[in-house]
């Protein structure tokens, strides 16, 4: 799947390993370097983000496998008494190079809200981070018919008003796909990304809203990544469970592959 034009974005596959994962899985990271070769490198990027217990070990372990290591949350504050919080610079002193914001489970357990989410990802790219902000709609919302107004509200309240498509990576999740092995239809995905891709354009210029990455969140796995990666506008996937294992995630990240 080559770039389809100077503009088109290099794909980024980003595992999210939420609340799982002890030291000994970082063995998983070791084996996705040993398949993550030279044809591989120049077509897509590889992202584990693990627990904040994981980010040192984790950047250590993938040393020299091009794999980038990431966070899954970052406080809008770089220190002070915030107990229990991760700011971007101690991701970044970890060896992280990107933070997942604004995930469907923390605005659910956290009740992180659209401002809140837009706080930290200007905290993070100021600090030298990449943010994947994350959107998407509830079943009822898609139900409803609002699938398309709340993946907009969310993105125009969530990300920064001065950030570059370098600094930034989208990932639509779909909040009942995530998890459930259900996704949505081709022409679903299609339509919500290309929305994604005609707002950033508004917001952040022409050139620069068409080199974000938009990401396709919700149940990808290695029998359905071929169909979801080819869809207009979807530049990467971001995958829960199935990056959990190193033969899953590189199965999906296969479907760049040359030829
Ligand atoms: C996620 O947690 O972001 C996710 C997409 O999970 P899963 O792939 O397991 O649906």
């Amino acid at each position: 799947m080559p770039p389809k034009s100077i503009l088109t974005p290099k794909p980024l596959v980003a595992g999210n390993w939420k609340m799982n994962g002890t030291r000994a899985s970082l063995h998983e990271i070791t084996v996705m370097g040993l398949s993550y070769d030279a044809d591989l490198r120049r077509n897509v990027d590889l992202l584990i983000c693990p627990p904040s217990t994981l980010l040192y070990p984790a950047a250590t372990t993938a040393l020299g496998t091009a794999i980038a290591i990431g966070a899954q949350d970052s406080s809008p504050k770089i220190s002070g008494a915030h107990t229990g919080d991760v700011s971007p610079n101690m991701v970044l002193d970890s060896g992280g190079s990107m933070v997942i914001l604004g995930h469907s489970e923390r605005r659910t357990d956290h009740l992180e809200k659209d401002a809140l989410i837009e706080q930290k990802a200007s905290s993070a790219i100021a600090t030298g981070l990449v943010a994947i902000v994350c959107v998407g709609e509830t079943s009822s919302e898609r139900q409803a018919g609002r699938t398309l107004a709340v993946v907009r509200r969310q993105l125009r309240g969530s990300i920064p008003r001065n950030a570059t498509a370098l600094q930034l990576v989208i990932a639509y999740e779909p909040v009942w796909a995530i998890g459930t092995g259900l996704t949505p239809t081709a022409t679903d995905v299609a339509e919500v990304h290309l929305t994604i891709r005609n707002d950033l354009k508004k917001i952040m210029g022409k050139q620069q809203g068409e080199m974000v990455r938009i990401l396709y969140g919700g149940s990808v796995k290695p029998n359905n990544a071929k169909e979801l990666l080819s869809i207009d506008n979807v530049n990467g996937a971001l995958v829960g469970g199935a990056s959990l294992k190193a033969i899953d995630f590189m199965a999906i990240a296969e479907t760049y592959r040359s030829g």
